[in-house]
């Protein structure tokens, strides 16, 4: 099980999306709760950062996305 690296900016992917349709989330606040903004909707929601490491499934920090 590698690590989840994730810093404030990252998009993220969840196990489970937003009821939207999205499931594609911007952390906007990193702190002992997570703060994610959905993309889809502009939703904000918050999270504990022990749930958020178990929901998580997928991080695509800056660095990873290449054209
Ligand atoms: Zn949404």
């Amino acid at each position: 099980m590698e690590s989840k690296n994730y810093t404030l900016g990252d998009r993220v992917v969840l196990k489970k999306g937003h009821p939207c349709g999205t499931n594609d989330w911007e952390i906007v606040r990193l702190g002992a709760d997570i703060k994610l903004k959905c993309t889809g909707c502009g939703r904000l929601i918050f999270m504990p950062r022990i749930e958020f490491n178990k929901k998580i499934k997928k991080v695509m920090s800056k660095e990873d996305e290449d054209a």
